[in-house]
């Protein structure tokens, strides 16, 4: 076997994982020696917030309900001004990216630490990635400070994402283990993880289409989806998350399906430059074309499989081909104009991946 050179950088990270674990939040809160925090989540999930904050009791200073998607800065501001006024001195986040990436936002601006509760396969909580979004544009850093001090994984609180919702956010997890199997900055153990959170995930999400509310299906697609998280924040992405970013910004089409429809696409563009990634994700799968069972399963998953149907006109495959060119992200096949538009044209229509583009 040949193993090129590498460097591994473990992040300090704590879980706990198991049904019924958020009961064990205050346990947790004091044993990193928070006294009062603050609890922040979607408004959808405002009733979750209140059930964690009721959990955490005396620890608990206030529920903000007010986390958005991509973290609009007057969002933070209130976020962050909350938790001074209520002399907090944490925040516990629960939901999906959108909550977890406010806990991020006020850690970076005071320093709070955060305690992350996911509710759904996003994978923020795994990464020391903020972004905050400001006067239209996103900007994105990466600051240890972020990174959750302890994240609490309870399969019983993804038992009410919604199917549709919780097959598009198990793609969005996966695409994370895809990229980072061809990463220049990946590692033998990051492989590792990536391997096994896209067999995991793969293996999990036609059961959870199947039986939403079995808390076993429900846990290995949490599981798979931690993993995945791990190879997010421990790698740098490449054409697949520029390409979801760029649709995401330009577009505003809905993140997790965005991802859903792009990757078997942006897999096959770079099927052969990337062989080790293709062999790893045909091992976890079973299956000699990774890209061709990734559209086959989101069919059988009844995901979208067009940006047709979330909204993208085919007159815009120009425009988004050239916002991706004029700052790449680096990638193992070239990036080429030609080449990300005929992906993009495919993409747009809903055809199988094709290799070669
Ligand atoms: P989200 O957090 O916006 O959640 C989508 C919706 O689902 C929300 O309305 C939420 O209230 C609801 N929801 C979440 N969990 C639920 C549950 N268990 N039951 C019922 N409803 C539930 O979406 P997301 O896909 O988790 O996150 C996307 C955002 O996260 C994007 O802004 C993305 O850029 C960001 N993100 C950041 C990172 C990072 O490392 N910084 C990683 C992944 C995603």
């Amino acid at each position: 076997m040949f193993l090129r050179s590498f460097s591994y950088d473990a992040a300090p990270m704590r879980v706990r994982f198991g049904a019924g674990t958020v009961a064990e939040l205050p346990e947790e809160v004091t044993r990193l020696g928070l006294r009062r925090v603050l609890v922040v989540c979607s408004p959808e999930q405002e009733q979750t917030g209140q059930v964690i904050s009721r959990a955490l009791g005396t620890h608990s200073a206030g529920v903000l309900a007010e986390a958005r998607m991509h973290v609009p800065i007057e969002v933070a501001h209130r976020a962050g001004k909350r938790a001074v006024e209520l002399d907090a001195d944490g925040c516990v986040a629960v939901g999906g990216g959108s909550a977890i990436g406010l806990g991020k936002a006020v850690a970076l601006e005071h320093g709070l630490p955060v305690v992350a509760v996911p509710t759904t396969y996003a994978g923020s909580e795994m990464t020391p990635v903020w972004g905050i979004t400001e006067n239209g544009r996103k900007r994105t850093g990466r600051d240890r400070r972020v990174l959750p001090a302890s994240v609490l994984y309870d399969p019983e609180l993804t038992v009410g994402l919604p199917v549709g919702m919780s097959m598009t956010s198990g793609f969005n997890a996966i695409a994370h283990a895809v990229e980072a199997l061809y990463a220049t900055d990946r590692s033998p153990i990051i492989s590792l993880m990536a391997q096994e959170g896209a067999r995991a995930m793969a293996e999990a999400l036609p059961a959870v289409a199947a039986r939403s509310g079995d808390l076993d299906a429900r846990a290995a697609a949490l599981y798979g989806s931690w993993l995945c998280g791990v190879c997010l924040g421990a790698t740098t992405m490449s054409l697949h998350h520029k390409l979801c970013h760029v649709l995401g910004g330009v577009l505003d089409l809905p993140h997790a399906a965005t991802h859903t429809v792009v990757l078997p696409h942006a897999l096959a563009y770079n099927q052969d430059a990337a062989p080790d990634a293709i062999e790893a994700l045909s091992r976890a799968w079973n299956a000699p074309d990774p890209a061709r069972r990734l559209w086959d399963l989101s069919g059988r998953l009844g995901t979208p499989r067009s940006l047709g149907e979330l909204g993208m006109a085919e007159s815009d495959v120009g425009r988004i081909a050239e916002e991706v060119l004029r700052d790449p992200y680096v990638n193992p096949a070239p990036v080429t104009y030609e080449g990300v538009a005929e992906l993009l044209r495919a993409a747009w229509s809903g055809e199988p991946p094709a290799p070669d583009r």
